[in-house]
């Protein structure tokens, strides 16, 4: 095959769908951690009052929770667009919605992104899935040699399904792949797509290594938003993605550990927010997300071990509405989410904490196997613009192999 060829090959391979699911029972290797960083573990429960990325071991029982996005559409360097990064003591790491902006504080945690390939998206609103794009590339730039996997609902028709969705994207983007196709590792260039029926009710859509995710329905605007029960060594994450309360939220989160849910701004606070009107903020509030009473009376009835609500921004006015609204109709323990919350979740404990990170990370450092990894070939450009090279520049030579 001529090189044009592999490459027409690699980006043909590119999109693959899968409709079933893969068991495997390989367990997942010790984080490649950064230069300079060690891991230590947690004794007695005995946490430093802030997450410093990298510095603790994850219990061999213990799943941890970070909030990477819990603002709205509009972001804030405060508030980027939803997501959530579960990590599992087992080794293996989830993101539930990849919004906006989420990109960036995911990577001041300074991650494994060889780890980092399996994206379970609620819906498909650019603020929960509009940085995908971003990790499929910054990840394979940083660390991931193999293909990431996109987990995400049908639509109502075919064409606004998550199949959909990701085809679109691909072909959006051809250029920015065709150019790093070869110089990056060969398979980090592909997305497998699992469509699942955004009908399912508790069914489910991932099982691996002693890990269940099950997908519901969730009502927000169109149909096809879903919610996601993550399970894994006795302990339940909820995701709720965006959603008015639903009866599936209800039953199917019964058991959570840990149940997520939008707390999104109430009418009022909406109607200022946006500059809009009452009518239209009571509308986007009351019917098409879930204000902060809707939500306490949703954890009320849930009781979860702790109830996490997000989706607004930051300020004095808005914290005080949204804990007002809450505290009307659920007096349990809660936690509204800010971007870099973390939780550490053990059958005894749970800790709330923020992370520090660096505003100016480098990037982590790369695995063996990810230098390894094969690559076919780097690009040139064509005749025509190679033409174009001043002769009054010679770069220097390349170094021996
Ligand atoms: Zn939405
Ligand atoms: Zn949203």
């Amino acid at each position: 095959m001529t090189r044009t060829a592999v490459i027409m090959a690699i980006l043909a391979s590119a999109l693959i769908f899968v409709s079933h699911i893969m068991p495997t029972t390989a367990m997942a290797a010790p984080d490649n951690l950064p230069k300079g960083r060690t891991a230590t573990a947690i004794v007695d429960d005995q946490y430093p009052a802030s997450y410093f990325p990298n510095t603790e071991l994850l219990g061999a029982d213990e799943m941890r929770i970070t909030a990477l996005g819990t603002g709205m559409p509009n972001q804030t360097k405060k508030a980027v667009s939803i997501s959530y990064l579960v990590e599992l003591g087992n080794g293996d790491k989830f993101l539930f919605d990849m919004g906006m902006g989420s990109m960036g504080n995911l990577f001041s945690l300074r991650p494994d992104f060889s780890k980092l390939d399996k994206v379970f998206a609620s819906h498909l609103h650019i603020d929960h899935v509009g940085d995908f794009m971003g990790l499929h590339i910054g990840g394979w730039l940083s660390g991931r040699y193999d293909p990431i996997h996109f987990y995400g609902p049908t639509g109502s028709k075919p064409e606004l399904g998550s199949k959909a969705f990701i085809e679109g994207m691909q072909k959006a983007y051809a250029w920015d792949l065709a150019t790093r196709s070869g110089a990056l590792p060969d398979k980090g260039a592909q997305i497998v797509v699992h469509e699942f029926d955004y009908k399912l009710e508790n069914e489910i859509v991932y099982q691996e290594n002693g890990v269940t995710i099950r997908s519901w329905p969730a009502i927000h605007s169109l149909d096809g938003s879903v919610s996601y029960g993550l399970e894994w060594n006795g302990l339940k994450y909820v995701f709720g993605g965006d959603t008015y309360p639903n009866k599936w939220y209800i039953k199917y989160a019964a058991d959570a550990d840990i149940a997520s849910h939008e707390a999104f701004l109430p009418p009022k606070a909406l109607a200022k927010y946006f500059g809009w009107d009452l009518g239209q903020a009571t509308y986007v509030a009351t019917r098409i997300h879930s204000e902060p009473q809707a939500f306490g009376k949703v954890m009320s009835a849930v009781k979860p071990r702790l109830a996490v609500g997000y989706h607004s921004v930051q300020s004095p006015d808005n914290n005080a509405a949204i804990m007002d609204g809450i505290r009307k109709t659920y007096d349990g323990p809660l936690a509204i989410a800010r971007d870099l919350m973390v939780i550490n979740v053990t059958k005894k404990t749970i800790k709330v904490r923020m992370a520090i990170v660096d505003e100016y990370v480098l990037p982590p450092d790369v695995t063996e196997a990810y230098k390894k990894a094969p690559r076919t070939d780097q690009k040139q450009p064509g005749k025509f613009i190679s033409s174009g090279k001043w002769e009054g520049y010679t770069p220097p030579p390349m170094p021996k192999k």
